[in-house]
């Protein structure tokens, strides 16, 4: 092992393996977030952070660990699983220490060669999911969504065989942990119970030390269902759609991660299906609330060791309320609204239905309702806006514009505009496209001067646009 560690690494071998990562071929930086950059107040020079970034140089002697875990997949207990194509290289501190949040964040390489967890698959990532991976963390970071970040984007001349011959890309994501329902899953079902405490112990003393009561593991559930919460009730609100919500895939931080066939909304569908292979739309965007219950209740299984069921179904049961009450914040900051009014439940609902029905754009319409000039006005429109500006008069709020347009996102992540940076870098090498939308997500709710055009809806020819699983 090399001299220095990650906080991870300290739960002893079960818990990991030590591997070498595969650097790729020529490896080229393609972007770098140079605001997450300063704020890890890293300062390497520009070849130093190549070659952490692809993988070739340890993080200060670190040997890097891929990390066990299980899951649900669609519904289904998958057995091992675990970091198959990532690996903790390292770990930093925020240096000023930021004032209450965790300090830490660990370095993550995504896509840097097989690990004993690959399953027989390559340890790739190709650059299309990447860049995906890449610009959608930026996107949800902009619209204030709880997610991993990502560092930097690597391409190479590494071959990666899919459906056709690609090249590799590997991202590097930092969060404080990159801890899943999923880990505790594996050592469950394994009925090493002193392993899922020795997790829970962990996991609580670094990330969550405000649970350390004599009910700690049901207050860190609670937290962990809180978060969880939060965090769909955002996705719900901004039309995020994850596309793989499996149990591996479940941040126990209650962050979004593992990017892969996500989606936004675009027009306005609840049934929407990002993930072209969710063929019973297991994850369509409604049903998105309901599974994340559905894997909170398979971590309360995992943890049974440690909560009682009737204590854990009393946690379990804060979760639609915690969401709820979240998703009503939000949606009503997004309508102008500020006071609560029964009614108003009613009123959006029936928005939504006017936009279901005419096919509307959900991010556009909702954003020019602070400017009703822009709205194409059908006659039912007309119907709902009459009752609209009713209530916004009741209120009566000067800063109800200003209040809409910093949580209605001007621009987000349309799946033609980053097939364009994609077919752009993959055909042309030319990875300007990339670095445009980076500026325009980091800031969605900001107009930019001559960009309007990335507000426009998807054009004819990426209205069938598939995407799927892990790539
Ligand atoms: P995902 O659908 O990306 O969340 O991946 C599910 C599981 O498959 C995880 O354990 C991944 O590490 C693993 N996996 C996905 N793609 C690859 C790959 N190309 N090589 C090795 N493991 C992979
Ligand atoms: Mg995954």
């Amino acid at each position: 092992m090399g001299n220095s560690t990650v906080d991870f690494a300290t739960l002893g071998e079960n818990f990991f393996s030590e591997i070498a990562c595969q650097p790729l071929k020529n490896a080229f930086l393609i972007h770098k977030n140079q605001a997450l950059y300063n704020k890890l107040g890293l300062d390497w020079n520009d070849q130093t952070l190549l070659k952490i970034a692809s993988g070739e140089q340890s993080f200060q002697g670190i040997s890097p660990i891929a990390s066990v875990y299980a899951g649900h997949q669609f519904g289904h207990f998958a057995g091992q699983l675990g970091d198959g194509r990532s690996c903790l290289i390292g770990q930093v501190s925020h240096n000023p220490p930021l004032k209450g949040q965790i300090n830490s964040h660990e370095l993550s390489l995504k896509g840097a060669g097989k690990t004993p967890y690959s399953r027989g698959a390559d340890g790739r990532a190709v650059l299309r999911s990447s860049i995906r991976e890449y610009l959608c963390s930026i996107a949800m970071q902009g619209l204030n969504i709880a997610t991993t970040e990502a560092l930097t984007l690597v391409g190479s001349d590494t071959e990666v065989y899919r459906e056709d011959i690609e090249t590799g890309a590997i991202v590097m994501r930092t969060a404080p942990s990159h801890i899943r329902f999923g880990h505790f899953e594996w050592f469950a079902a394994l009925g090493q119970k002193t392993e899922v405490k020795k997790l829970a112990d962990f996991v609580i003393e670094h990330y969550y030390p405000q649970c350390q009561g004599a009910q700690k593991y049901v207050d860190f559930f609670n937290e962990v269902v809180k978060r969880t919460a939060t965090m769909i009730a955002n996705w719900q609100a901004q039309g995020f759609a994850h596309g793989v919500m499996n149990t591996d895939n479940m941040s126990i931080l209650g962050l979004t991660i593992d990017y892969g066939p996500f989606g936004f909304l675009e027009t306005y569908n609840p049934k929407f299906i990002c993930n072209h292979s969710d063929h019973e739309g297991r994850y369509a965007f409604e049903a998105q609330p309901g599974i994340g219950l559905w894997n909170l209740s398979r971590l309360a299984d995992s943890l049974s060791s440690l909560i009682e069921s009737k204590q854990a179904k009393t946690v379990l049961d804060n979760y639609q309320q915690y969401l709820v009450k979240d998703y009503s914040e939000l949606m009503r900051k997004k309508f102008g609204l500020v006071q609560k009014d029964e009614q108003d439940n009613v009123l959006i609902g029936q928005f939504f239905e006017v936009l279901y029905r005419h096919k509307k754009d959900y991010s556009n319409s909702l954003r020019q309702l602070s400017n009703m000039d822009k709205l194409e006005q059908d006659a039912d429109f007309n119907e709902w806006i009459k009752i609209y500006d009713k209530r916004i008069a009741q209120e009566n709020n000067p800063n109800r514009i200003e209040m809409m347009n910093s949580i209605n996102p001007h621009y987000i992540l349309r799946n033609y505009l980053a097939e364009v940076a994609i077919k752009k870098a993959e055909n042309d090498k030319d990875y300007s496209e990339i670095d445009t939308l980076f500026n325009l997500l980091s800031q969605p709710f900001e107009v930019q001067p001559n960009l309007e055009k990335y507000t426009n809806e998807a054009p004819d020819w990426a209205q069938n646009l598939e995407v799927s699983c892990s790539s």
